[in-house]
């Protein structure tokens, strides 16, 4: 049974896109982290993660 404190989940992608400028913010914060640990993984994936984003349907309506 889902945690009722947690909200549900608004993105499906295979990778999750922010929809929220707390969200958006935090992956910002794992780029700027990745990028001062020279971690080329989690550099990319919070890339993908932030890009593409347009295509979303849960972003459809952000300008
Ligand atoms: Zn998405």
């Amino acid at each position: 049974m889902a945690d009722p404190t947690t909200p549900a989940r608004r993105c499906h992608c295979v990778i999750a896109h922010p929809t929220t400028d707390a969200e958006r913010a935090e992956i910002v914060d794992a780029i700027t982290e990745a990028r001062r640990i020279n971690d080329s993984r989690g550099l990319l994936i919070n890339l993908a993660r932030l890009t593409g984003a347009r295509t979303c349907p849960a972003n459809a309506r952000r300008p």
